[in-house]
C-alpha cells in the first residue's frame, strides 16, 4: 500500500497546523494496530481509575478505540461524552424486557448471505464484520457476523432479481475498513448494473480514523461513475476536529455527498444545546445532518434511551433554534416496515 498521509499528495489540501500534526504520520492499518484494545486500557489513556466508573473488564462485546478518536476524550472525566460512548460497563449486563439481540429485524430481511434487501430501492450489503470503533449502543453488537461475509456474486443476483434498486449501500460493520483493493472490486460487479446509480458508504472511519480517507481511496472515489453519497456518524460536536476536517474535505473534492446519522443517547448528547452544536459543528466540516436515530432497543444499552416524548420535544427545540436545512430527522427503525419511520421531520 502506498503512503495513507493524503496531507502530502494534494497540495490543495487545508494543511493541519504544525502542533497538532503527529511527529511520525501512521497509515490507517497501523493505526488500527494500535487501538485500544480494552478498557483498562482507555481508562489509563484518558487518566481515570477503573474505579471511578462501573467499567466492566469482561464484556461480551469487546472495547476497540482508535487513538486519534480517544485523544478528544477529556481527561479525567467520567462523564465524558465521547467515553461514555465505548467504554464497557456493568450496566450493559442488566436483562431489560423490549430489549434484545436483533432490534432491527435484519435476520428477516436477508435476501442471500450478508445483504439485506428491506427497502424497495435500494439495497444493503454487510461487507465486513469489523469496526474501527466498537459503540456500546450498536445495534449489530449481537449480529452473526461470523455467518455473513460477503460473497459479491449474490449482489448480481439480487440486482437482476430486483431491477427497481438505484442505490447499494455499503454498511458493515464498517465498509471502509475493507483495504480499497476490495471495494474497488465491488466497483467491478457494478460496472454491469447501470441501474445502480448511487452507491452510498456508512460509515464512521473518517471521523474515528481521519488517516483512512487516504489518497488511494479519495482517487478511487473521485472516478467511481455513481454519485456517491457518504453518510457518516457522528454524535457530539467534540468528536470534529482539524484532522477530520481535512479528511472530509478530502472526500468532499472528490465529489462526495457528506450526511451525518446521530443516535439519540442518554448522558451523551440528549440536550437541545449538544444537538445543536454538533450540527452546526457538522456543517462547518461539509456535512448535512440526515438522521437522528432513537436508540434501537439492543440487549446491553437500555441505559441510553431516550423516550419518545422526550426525543419529540428536543427536536422541536432544534427546529427553533437552527435553520431547516440544519436540523435531522427524527427516525426510527421498526422492523418489518417499508422504510425507517419518520417521528419528526
Ligand atoms: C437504513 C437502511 C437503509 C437506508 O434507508 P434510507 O432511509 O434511505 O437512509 C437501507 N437498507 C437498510 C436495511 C437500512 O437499515
Ligand atoms: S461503527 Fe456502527 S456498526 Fe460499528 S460498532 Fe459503531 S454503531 Fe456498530
Amino acid at each position: 500500500m502506498e503512503s495513507a498521509d493524503f496531507t502530502l499528495n494534494d497540495g490543495s489540501l487545508p494543511m493541519l497546523r504544525a502542533e497538532t500534526r503527529p511527529a511520525v504520520t501512521l497509515n490507517w492499518q497501523e493505526e488500527m494496530q494500535r487501538a485500544l484494545r480494552n478498557g483498562r486500557e482507555l481508562l489509563d489513556f484518558c487518566d481515570l481509575s477503573p474505579a471511578a466508573l462501573d467499567f466492566d473488564p469482561e464484556p461480551d462485546f469487546p472495547c476497540r478505540v482508535p487513538r486519534p478518536w480517544a485523544a478528544r476524550i477529556r481527561k479525567g472525566d467520567p462523564r465524558d461524552p465521547l467515553l461514555l460512548q465505548v467504554l464497557p460497563r456493568k450496566c450493559e449486563r442488566s436483562v431489560v424486557p423490549g430489549f434484545g439481540t436483533d432490534p432491527t429485524g435484519d435476520l428477516h430481511a436477508l435476501a442471500g448471505p450478508g445483504l439485506l434487501h428491506k427497502y424497495r430501492s435500494r439495497c444493503l450489503l454487510v461487507t465486513t464484520a469489523a469496526c474501527a470503533v466498537h459503540c456500546r449502543y450498536c445495534f449489530r453488537r449481537h449480529f452473526p457476523y461470523a455467518e455473513q461475509t460477503t460473497p459479491w456474486p449474490d449482489l448480481g443476483a439480487c440486482l437482476q432479481a430486483h431491477p427497481d434498486i438505484r442505490e447499494v449501500i455499503l454498511s458493515g460493520g464498517d465498509p471502509l475498513m475493507l483495504p480499497t483493493a476490495r471495494l474497488q472490486r465491488l466497483a467491478k460487479v457494478l460496472e454491469d448494473w447501470p441501474q445502480v446509480q448511487t452507491l452510498r458508504l456508512h460509515t464512521r472511519m473518517p471521523v474515528v480514523l481521519p488517516a483512512r480517507v487516504d489518497s488511494e481511496l479519495v482517487d478511487f472515489l473521485r472516478q467511481l461513475p455513481q454519485q456517491v453519497v457518504v453518510v457518516l456518524h457522528v454524535n457530539h460536536a467534540r468528536e470534529l476536529d482539524e484532522e477530520t476536517a481535512a479528511a472530509l474535505a478530502a472526500l468532499r473534492r472528490a465529489g462526495v455527498h457528506l450526511l451525518n446519522q446521530a443516535v439519540l443517547l442518554r448522558g451523551v448528547n440528549d440536550s437541545t444545546d449538544s444537538q445543536r452544536e454538533l450540527c452546526e459543528a457538522l456543517f462547518t466540516q461539509g456535512v448535512l445532518p440526515y438522521y437522528l436515530h432513537l436508540l434501537d432497543p439492543v440487549a446491553g444499552a437500555a441505559h441510553f434511551a431516550i423516550d419518545t416524548a422526550t426525543a419529540l420535544a428536543m427536536h422541536a427545540a432544534l427546529r427553533a433554534v437552527l435553520p431547516g436545512y440544519l436540523v435531522p430527522r427524527l427516525a426510527q427503525e421498526k422492523p418489518g416496515e417499508a422504510a425507517k419511520r419518520v417521528l419528526a421531520g
